[in-house]
């Protein structure tokens, strides 16, 4: 599925192939075939404009390393740059000082949110960490539903009042019920709707205003492709993220989307969802992210 994509690299890397160094004139198609192979990929345009030409400038820079070929030097800026960009390193979960660590879950419906709250729940389980989960979905009856057969699932006792209470109030008395039963992490799933709404953005912000979280982490599908770099922007302007979980990497996107996040947001991406199951989760780690991307 990375064919293209590696084609394409491949002939970017051919380009600079038999030179003796990077220069103004070939690196230029080198740069070309970069700009193609993200865009396949999925990255957002001005993201990948961006990227671009801060490997340009790298490259041009770059000393002549003995013994490299121009193409590996190429190569490895364009690596480095992308580990770079997606933030060098693992960006773990916030943790507060005095517990509950409060973590605000967010993101359009469908992208996986209330599978993630429950897999990061199983996740810091496993870390010994007590966790409960809050189910302020009251628009989709099935959403509660869905929150409490996962919470049983994985053992994680979940905070309801069903679908007539105001989702404000139920996270407000989910994290205070946390507190009372000395849980270290509360994880508050919230409603998506399938598009961006102002309706759905004022209530966002008001649950976070009420319960004022460690950690607003936005779930992006990885299949969303373009459009996660508008989701980015909107969720990060209006309620402002300090991570986000990127879904569905065991898809046959190739992980543009990860670029697109973090470079618009400037936030981590904390963690990957890669299957349906509640196990399915693990910590994103850029360099990891970067071969996906290359291929
Ligand atoms: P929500 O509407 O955002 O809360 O989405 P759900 O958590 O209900 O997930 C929507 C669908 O995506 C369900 O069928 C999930 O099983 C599926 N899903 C969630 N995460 C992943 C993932 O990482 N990989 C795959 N393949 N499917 C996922």
């Amino acid at each position: 599925m990375f064919d293209a994509l590696s084609e394409r690299l491949e002939s970017a890397w051919k380009s600079l192939r038999g030179q003796d160094k990077i220069s103004e004139s070939n690196v230029q198609s080198a740069l070309r075939e970069v700009r193609r192979a993200l865009l396949e990929a999925d990255v957002n345009l001005e993201v990948v404009k961006t990227f671009v030409a801060q490997v340009r400038e790298q490259a041009l820079g770059a000393q002549v390393i003995a013994g490299v070929t121009p193409d590996q030097q190429f190569i490895k800026i364009v690596n480095d740059e992308l580990v770079r960009v997606m933030g060098e390193t693992n960006a773990p979960l916030a943790q507060a000082g005095t517990p509950p660590t409060i973590v605000l879950m967010a993101g359009l419906q469908g992208t996986g949110k209330t599978t993630a709250t429950a897999k990061l729940a199983l996740h810091l389980r496993k870390q010994n960490r007590t966790t409960m989960l809050v189910a302020t979905d009251v628009y989709r009856p099935a959403a509660v539903d869905q929150l409490v057969t996962l919470g049983r699932q994985i053992d994680v006792p979940v905070f309801e009042l069903g679908t007539e209470a105001n989702p404000v109030d139920i996270a407000r008395q989910g994290v205070a019920q946390a507190k009372t039963d000395g849980i270290d992490t509360v994880i508050v799933d919230t409603a998506g709707r399938l598009q961006i709404d102002p309706k759905m953005m004022a209530e966002l912000a008001d649950i976070k205003q009420a319960i004022q979280p460690h950690e607003v982490l936005l779930v992006v599908d990885a299949m969303t492709g373009q459009e996660a770099a508008n989701l980015t922007r909107t969720f990060h302007d209006e309620i402002g993220i300090t991570g986000a979980v990127l879904t569905k990497l065991d898809g046959d996107s190739r992980g543009g989307a990860a670029l697109s996040v973090r470079q618009i947001s400037g936030q981590p991406i904390k963690f990957v969802g890669v299957g349906e199951k509640v196990e399915a989760l693990q910590p994103f780690y850029p360099d990891r992210m970067a071969s996906r991307i290359l291929g």
